[in-house]
């Protein structure tokens, strides 16, 4: 009860940020492609595009998949080897592979039209409360919150709330005491204007640019100068290192590819062959034989590393002319490297050393 109570008084003080912050939004939206035409459909692929990558980097993919997938009929078809190659160096393949599950629910169940409503929405595979409540509030009018780690940060600043964000309950409860402040008929310019405040003024990390703040005089963690104590975060557990070999292994132009496993880290995606651990010029060599290739040549690769969210690999790369590639793996010219298959951004290095 002690626990509502508190919310309600929280919820209370957030809504006197609401006028000022549509006013601010009005003058200082940023001019973005999605928000050109805010098509149910581009509303729902940016939002997917642009968790935990910067919208600048999110403008180039977004053009080019709506060139080339303009609906959700053409994503529910795409084959899955040119949606990879769309989705190349943004990381989270598994997103990718759920729009385009969620396209098919669409075209089997909703008619090839992208569900009205927030419940509706979040059936679909791949959308959580956030993605659902942007698309329902900004394509749909609907008055739902979209509440993502930006829109976190600005709520437990403004009201110097402490709890830990990571905990569910925490966020359901940021959720609810958004809903009440929802201004009506303006869901989705309200929750733009939270996302907006969070990803230009209200930053992560480093000093949040208070003085241009529309909502300063609100603000109790600025009041009491501890704005980088919000959100209060648990503690995430290290990253696990892992060593790599990785071989550029390659006869007549073409290079060996793998698939990754279908479950699990980077599933199902294109690899160069790697091997746990750091192996020697003759470790290499063996390795290379076991798999019934000739070693024509070996030099060494430059090192490089990759962090995944809970994982960081540490690669140390050969590449190795060989007579011919063993049979388990694909070849791949450099063209097909470029234009058809897409490689994870952990081989970037490698990648690179093959396709010049
Ligand atoms: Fe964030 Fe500072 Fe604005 Fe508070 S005053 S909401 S900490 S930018």
């Amino acid at each position: 009860m002690k626990e509502i109570f508190v919310y309600q008084e929280q919820s209370e003080h957030f809504g006197k940020t609401v006028l000022p912050l549509l006013e601010w939004f009005a003058k200082n939206a940023r001019v973005l492609p999605w928000r050109d035409i805010p098509t149910p459909y581009r509303v729902w692929i940016s939002e997917i595009m642009l968790q935990q990558t910067r919208v600048e980097a999110v403008k180039p993919y977004f053009a080019r998949f709506m060139k080339e997938l303009p609906d959700v009929a053409a994503l529910a078809q795409v084959p899955d080897e040119k949606l990879m190659k769309l989705w190349e160096g943004l990381g989270y393949y598994s997103r990718a592979r759920n729009l385009k599950r969620a396209a098919q629910v669409i075209m089997e169940q909703h008619n090839g039209e992208v569900p009205s409503s927030y419940e509706k929405l979040l059936e679909l595979p791949g959308i959580g409360s956030y993605t659902a409540g942007a698309v329902a509030s900004i394509a749909f009018g609907e008055s739902v919150p979209a509440v993502d780690g930006n829109v976190l940060r600005v709520f437990t600043r403004i009201t110097a709330c402490g709890d830990t964000v990571s905990d569910m309950a925490v966020k359901r409860r940021v959720e609810q005491a958004v809903h009440a402040v929802i201004p009506r008929g303006k869901a989705g310019v309200f929750n733009q204007a939270l996302m907006e405040l969070g990803a230009t003024v209200c930053l992560p990390g480093g000093e949040p640019h208070c003085s241009a703040c529309p909502v300063q005089t609100l603000c109790k963690a600025h009041a009491l100068g501890i704005e980088r104590s919000f959100p209060v975060k648990a503690k995430k557990a290290p990253r696990r290192a892992e060593e790599r070999t990785v071989l550029l292994l390659v006869s007549a132009g073409e290079a060996a590819l793998i698939k990754r496993p279908a479950n699990g880290l980077l599933a199902g995606l294109w690899e160069f062959p790697n091997i746990e651990g750091f192996l020697t010029e003759d470790g290499v060599q063996e390795v290379v034989s076991a798999w019934g290739a000739n070693v024509q040549n070996i030099r060494p690769l430059p090192p490089a590393k990759h962090i995944f969210s809970h994982v960081e690999w540490h690669m140390q790369g050969w590449w190795v002319d060989v007579d011919s590639l063993p049979k388990q793996f694909m070849p791949a010219g450099r063209i097909d490297l470029q234009e058809q298959y897409a490689l994870p951004s952990a081989f970037r290095v490698y990648l690179k050393s093959f396709v010049q």
